[in-house]
């Protein structure tokens, strides 16, 4: 029976903006040690344990790790968590493979590819032999180095990612294979020079991106082909080579590995238009919403998501809201601990007067004076049901519910990675009593309040998480780009290669 390690640090980073990540937001997330980690039966990890049990495995459990996305991590923070992974992959051997559950852009004060750095580490203890796989996010920042120390990379095929345990059953189907003899994995990454957000990255429906993911995932059909991937690469990290495309992975192929991996980037190239999204001024979507008969009015305020990165505080949205008049029933979510805890000091039913928003990360605007009545107090603890935290606990910290007007200001005192409406079901806010509701990431508000929303308007808005990043100013990124110059040439993607494998 094979012996096989597994272990993940997992999360999203932004170089926009957001807070660094410590240890104790991982604390606050998942850090799951050893034996304790053999209990875990959902995402991804959950995914990969099952198949190896089914399979008779003896499954080494080191470490998991993950939290909602934020800044960096910290030197002290990464250096924690990597050296215990590999302590405790070392106190495992003799292993016969590696399960790695990563996101692929995570980065590091110390390590700017965190998850390259972490693969190579892993790489130089196991020695070129020993099969090494890694599920990734679809967003993930896929690095020459990745690519050359993994065996194989595997990443969801969904979005919003409803796949994560499915992910993880195919990660470890395709490793217990190499180890088993019944395949020799080799694989090619081809990228493009394409950087969008994701607001037309769903996989749902039609759509540019849905359809470079059915063309991939059409060829895992093809004999000698063990999985495609496709990358919208997470757009606000400022580094060298940001890039999306395709990954695919054959049997000992390296010619069609780089072939079908090719023709996937150029699918993607040629629908880079339809990814930039239509925007609107907040003022501008607020007006347009009241000329729609009902609610709720999505105001889709993308810039400032957490599960992007953000730190969830920005109060744009909010502002249009009050200066239309602010006599409309509206649902506002702000990241703001200060004025968590004043409401809490007043109490239910207390009037208080805060300033509210941009306190955490205060680049992106400017805190605005609001006074209004406590609707609802309560810790802010939550549990998600789906998705990739699916399982685990949310935690807003102390978190208020303050009616200013007729909004609904939903004020946590921390972050948290936005699902399918588990904030607003804490507080008993309902979102179809309302005519605006303000929702914060790009993605998953289709799938929790598009089915009964009667517009939707994506805004343009200051923040970390912007609905384009055309404007930004990135110092790493080094070449051009679509959409920072919209008159870009085709040119070959750039291609990287298994070093091992095959
Ligand atoms: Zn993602």
């Amino acid at each position: 029976m094979p012996r096989l390690a597994v272990g993940s640090i997992f999360t999203e980073c932004n170089h926009l903006g957001g807070t660094p990540l410590e240890l104790g937001d991982f604390e606050r997330g998942e850090l799951t040690r050893g034996n304790a980690l053999l209990a875990t039966t959902h995402g991804t990890l959950g995914g990969a344990l099952a198949t190896f049990r089914e399979a008779g495995a003896t499954v080494l459990p080191t470490l998991a790790a993950s939290t909602c996305p934020g800044g960096p991590l910290t030197a002290a923070c990464y250096a924690a968590l990597k050296g215990e992974l590999l302590a405790r992959l070392v106190d495992a051997f003799p292993v016969d493979g590696v399960l790695l559950a990563l996101h692929g852009s995570a980065t590091a004060e110390n390590a700017p590819d965190l998850e390259g750095d972490l693969l190579t580490a892993v790489r130089q203890l196991v020695g070129p032999r020993i099969p090494v796989v890694a599920t990734l996010d679809l967003h993930a920042h896929v690095t020459a180095e990745m690519v050359s120390q993994a065996t194989a990379l595997v990443a969801w095929e969904t979005y919003p990612h409803r796949d994560a345990f499915g992910t993880g059953s195919r990660g470890a189907r395709l490793l217990l294979e190499t180890v088993a003899g019944k395949c020799r994995p080799t694989m090619a990454l081809a990228k493009v020079p394409v950087i969008t957000a994701a607001l037309h990255g769903g996989t749902d429906g039609p759509g540019p991106f849905a359809d470079v993911m059915r063309y991939a995932k059409w060829h895992e059909s093809l004999p000698g082909v063990l999985s495609t991937s496709v990358f919208l690469v997470h757009p606000y990290l400022d580094l060298p080579g940001l890039g999306s495309g395709g990954l695919v992975v054959t049997d000992h192929d390296a010619v069609l590995a780089r072939q079908l991996a090719g023709q996937i980037a150029r699918l993607y190239w040629a629908r880079r238009t339809d990814l930039e999204p239509v925007v609107h001024r907040p003022d501008e979507a607020v007006a347009l919403g009241k000329q729609i008969d009902g609610g709720p009015v999505l105001l889709v305020e993308t810039a400032d998501c957490c599960g992007g990165g953000a730190a969830g505080d920005s109060v744009a949205s909010l502002k249009a809201l009050l200066a239309a008049g602010g006599d409309e029933r509206a649902i506002v979510p702000v990241v703001d601990s200060e004025a968590a805890s004043l409401c809490h000091a007043a109490g239910e039913r207390g009037q208080v007067t805060v300033q509210l928003g941009h306190q955490v990360d205060p680049r992106w605007g400017t805190p605005l004076r609001v006074t209004g009545v406590v609707n609802h107090l309560c810790d802010g603890r939550f549990q998600y049901a789906g998705g990739i935290f699916d399982g685990q606990l949310g935690d807003m910290g102390p978190t208020a519910v303050l009616r200013v007007g007729a909004i609904d200001i939903l004020v946590a005192s921390r972050g948290t990675y936005d699902w399918n409406g588990e904030q607003l079901q804490r507080v008993g806010l309902d979102p179809r009593s309302v005519k605006f509701l303000v929702v914060k990431n790009p993605m998953n508000f289709n799938m929790a309040f598009r089915p009964f929303a009667t517009g939707v308007f994506i805004l343009d808005t200051p923040g970390p998480t912007p609905a384009s990043v055309r404007n930004v100013d990135f110092q790493q990124l080094e070449r051009a780009w679509y959409p920072g110059d919209v008159t870009l040439a085709w040119s070959e993607p750039t291609v990287f290669e298994s070093a091992w494998g095959g």
